[in-house]
């Protein structure tokens, strides 16, 4: 197997896919993925495509992007996204993809909450993620290396020259002049989420190792509208776009209550929603159900096709049964610290994109469905700047092939109380003295004899936690029970 490459991609997610497809096919480009490359966030994306319908609507994506996101955007981010969504889209689609269209070729646009407007573009129903994967897989013109988990990034004095990876029972080094992480979110650190079961924060607690910076690490999104019931580790998200098209969020005696906590009721933001729902369980001690009567089951089976198989199976008789729903953590609005053109801070030839990626763009919330286009523009943007310099000669020194042992007897039990400690103290609603205590114990966690996989769990765990300290009043998603006056 050749070990050396011109760029090293790691994830196989729409922001990996699609810088690969949009480097030159003379490069010599190796992707590597945890496990099959559909396992990734980007597969079980169900909503779509926000993008601006036309250029009077791209100041309006920017101030709903900027209003979700909390004040707390970075408005060059969020001007970049907006401004440049329309054009990567228009390319997807000169690439041959389809979104889903009216029976004229017009492309049909729905809403999520937090859009003034129907901007969101969709494929097969609510199979969004699973077609564009797809579509992005079959242009591929670069080899994949399944099962291969990155351990280490090669670091040496501020250049990175690859990483360490766990393939077939081996440990050894990819080499490249530039490396890209594009390995997705943090899902698996909390109890109930809707990502992909690679999607455990190994790249963001790599990096904390490398003292690369994080930034904005407690700013995580809950979905209010998840089916947590159950066993899968993945728990079935309920899309945002049922909402936006008349599902109602009810609680077991029928009562609409969201409005009771925001005006706009189940159109509020979602973290707005999943704190509404959270509160309104743990103040009546009531299930709460997302009640599909608006929709006929012949429009509810051809526009939600994957949300009615899943629930058809797991017995739930839909649209006309109501089913159980609970918030869930499912997105990172934090990640790794990059300019707008990918680049890492600190470190040479080392970039981020997409879930990972820390630009700014999203604030304290992401606006619903910006992730998919934030894949699709800022890859390209790393791709461009990549080309820029790729030609420049580049010595690698020899380095290191050993590494810590990964896994360690005892790891999954502090795993699950990782987990569980996270959705309690690190969840939606969060209080200092809750948090102080899940910083206490994951402190006590890494100092016991652990594998480094857990370590690299622990240290992005302890980063939320800090982070969530350190802002001692609620902004968006982060939002603290007791204010603290600082
Ligand atoms: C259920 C669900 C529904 C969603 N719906 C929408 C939607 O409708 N619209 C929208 O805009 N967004 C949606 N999102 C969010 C969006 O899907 C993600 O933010 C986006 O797909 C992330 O893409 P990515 O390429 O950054 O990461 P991912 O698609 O998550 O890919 C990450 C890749 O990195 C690999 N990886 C991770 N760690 C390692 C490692 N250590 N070594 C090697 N490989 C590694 C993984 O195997 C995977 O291939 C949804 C998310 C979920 C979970």
């Amino acid at each position: 197997m050749k070990t050396s490459h011109d760029v090293l991609i790691i994830g196989t997610g729409i922001a990996g896919l699609s810088t690969a497809l949009a480097l030159p096919k003379s490069l010599s480009v190796l992707i590597v993925s945890k496990d099959y490359a559909w396992e990734c966030n980007t597969f079980y994306a169900q909503g779509g495509v926000a993008v601006a319908k036309d250029e009077a609507d791209i100041p309006l994506h920017v101030q709903d992007t900027l209003g979700a996101g909390a004040g707390h955007c970075d408005a060059e981010a969020v001007d970049v996204l907006c401004s440049e969504g329309p054009k990567a889209i228009k390319h997807l689609i000169d690439m041959g993809f389809n979104f889903d269209t009216d029976e004229e070729g017009n492309l049909l646009y729905t809403k999520e909450a937090a859009h003034s407007t129907n901007r969101i573009l969709h494929a097969g129903g609510d199979a969004t993620g699973r077609y564009i994967h797809l579509f992005l897989m079959q242009q591929l013109p670069f080899p994949i290396l399944y099962n291969t988990q990155v351990t280490d990034l090669l670091i040496d004095e501020g250049v990175c020259y690859g990483a360490r990876v766990f393939h077939n029972d081996t440990i050894f080094n990819l080499y490249a002049k530039k490396v890209i992480i594009a390995s997705g979110g943090v899902g698996s650190l909390y109890e109930y989420h809707t990502n992909a079961r690679t999607i455990s924060a190994d790249m963001q607690g790599i990096c904390l190792s490398h003292g690369i910076a994080l930034a904005d690490m407690e700013m995580m999104q809950f979905h209010p509208t998840a089916f947590v019931l159950g066993n899968s580790v993945r728990k079935q998200l309920l899309s945002e776009s049922l909402r936006g098209e008349g599902a109602m969020v009810v609680d077991e005696d029928g009562k609409r209550f969201v409005f009771d906590y925001d005006a706009r009721g189940e159109l509020a933001p979602r973290d707005v929603v999943s704190r509404a729902i959270f509160k309104h369980k743990q103040k009546t001690n009531k299930e709460v159900y997302l009640d599909l009567s608006a929709f006929s089951k012949e429009h509810f089976k051809q526009r939600f096709p994957s949300i009615y198989f899943n629930m058809t199976n797991i017995g739930y008789n839909v649209p006309e049964q109501r089913i159980p729903i609970s918030p869930a953590f499912h997105y990172s609005m934090g990640g790794i610290k990059t300019d707008l053109n990918g680049k890492v801070s600190h470190v040479k030839d080392l970039y981020a994109v997409g879930e990972c990626a820390h630009t700014g763009v999203h604030g304290a919330n992401r606006l619903a469905s910006n992730s998919l286009l934030e894949g699709l523009v800022f890859s390209a943007r790393v791709a461009k700047e990549i080309m820029q310099s790729i030609s420049q000669p580049k010595v690698q020194p020899l380095l290191s092939e050993t590494e810590e042992v990964l896994m360690r007897e005892n790891d999954k039990v502090l795993k699950n109380e990782l987990r569980h400690l996270m959705w309690y103290y690190a969840g939606i609603l969060r209080d200092p003295k809750n948090l102080e205590k899940a910083r206490q114990r994951v402190e006590e966690m890494l100092i016991l004899p652990i594998g480094k996989l857990l370590r690299l769990r622990l240290l992005v765990s302890r980063e939320i936690i800090t982070s969530a300290l350190k802002r001692k009043t609620s902004l968006g998603a982060h939002y603290i029970k007791e204010e603290v006056t600082a």
